[in-house]
C-alpha cells in the first residue's frame, strides 16, 4: 500500500465562480496541496486571470513547487508562461507529446504512468493527449482531470493501478457513462463538463459543485 497524504484542493480557474469577487473564464486550474508538495494543476487560458484569482485566494505563486499540465490546449496551458515569470523555481510536468517543443528549463516529460512524489502520481499521457493527476488520500485515490479527452473510463482504469478511486475532480467533457461514478465517494465536475446537472442528479450527496474559489479537503 502506498503512503496516504491529506490533500486540499482549491479551484483557482473555472468557467464559473464559486466565490464572489473571483473571475470566471473558460479554462481550468486548481491548487493541490498535500503534506509534502504544492502542485499547480493546469494554468487556465489567461495568465492575468490566473494570477488575479490567486491573489484573491491568498495563494502566493512563489509557494508552489511544481506545475502539472494535463494537456496542451490553451484553456489549460495558456497561463503557464505568465506564471513562470513570477515563479522561476517550479518544475513543470508536461505530457510527453509536447514536452520537447516547449523549451523550458525544468521540465519533466511524462510518457507512461509514474510516481511524482510519495502518494502522488500521473496516469501518464493517455491516448497521446492528456495526463491526469492522482493523489492517494486516506479515503482512497483522488483523480484530477483537465478535460478528460482520453475518456473518464480510461482515466479511472489507469488510476486504479494504485488502488481504489474515491474522488473525481475536474473537467469531464461529454462524459455520460454515469455508472462509472457509482462507487466513488466524491465527484466535482468542473469546466467543460457538458452534462453537469445530470451528473449532479446521479451523484446526489456525493456531488460537489465546482467553480473558482471552491475548496475540497480530503
Ligand atoms: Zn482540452
Ligand atoms: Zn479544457
Amino acid at each position: 500500500m502506498h503512503w496516504a497524504a491529506s490533500m486540499k484542493i482549491t479551484i483557482i480557474y473555472d468557467n464559473e465562480i464559486y466565490l464572489e469577487g473571483l473571475r470566471a473564464d473558460w479554462g481550468f486550474s486548481c491548487l493541490v496541496e498535500t503534506d509534502n508538495v504544492i502542485i499547480l494543476f493546469d494554468t487556465g487560458a489567461n495568465g492575468a486571470t490566473l494570477l488575479y484569482n490567486m491573489e484573491k485566494l491568498n495563494i502566493d505563486p512563489s509557494s508552489i513547487d511544481e506545475v502539472f499540465i494535463s494537456h496542451a490546449h490553451r484553456d489549460h496551458a495558456g497561463g503557464l508562461a505568465d506564471f513562470l515569470k513570477v515563479n522561476k523555481k517550479a518544475t513543470v510536468y508536461l505530457p510527453g507529446s509536447i514536452a520537447k517543443t516547449h523549451g523550458l528549463d525544468k521540465v519533466v516529460s511524462v510518457e507512461g504512468p509514474i510516481q511524482i512524489h510519495e502518494g502522488v502520481f500521473s496516469t501518464g499521457e493517455l491516448k497521446g493527449i492528456e495526463q491526469s493527476l492522482v493523489v492517494n488520500t486516506e479515503k482512497g485515490l483522488a483523480v484530477i482531470a483537465g478535460c478528460s479527452h482520453p475518456g473518464v473510463s480510461a482515466i479511472l482504469t489507469a488510476a486504479s493501478r494504485w488502488g481504489r478511486v474515491y474522488a473525481l475532480i475536474g473537467g469531464l467533457h461529454g462524459f455520460r457513462e454515469f455508472e462509472l461514478l457509482r462507487d466513488l465517494g466524491l465527484v466535482c465536475a468542473c469546466h467543460c463538463t457538458q452534462f453537469m446537472s445530470a451528473i449532479e442528479k446521479f451523484c446526489n450527496e456525493k456531488y460537489n459543485s465546482g467553480g473558482a474559489g471552491r475548496t475540497l479537503q480530503l
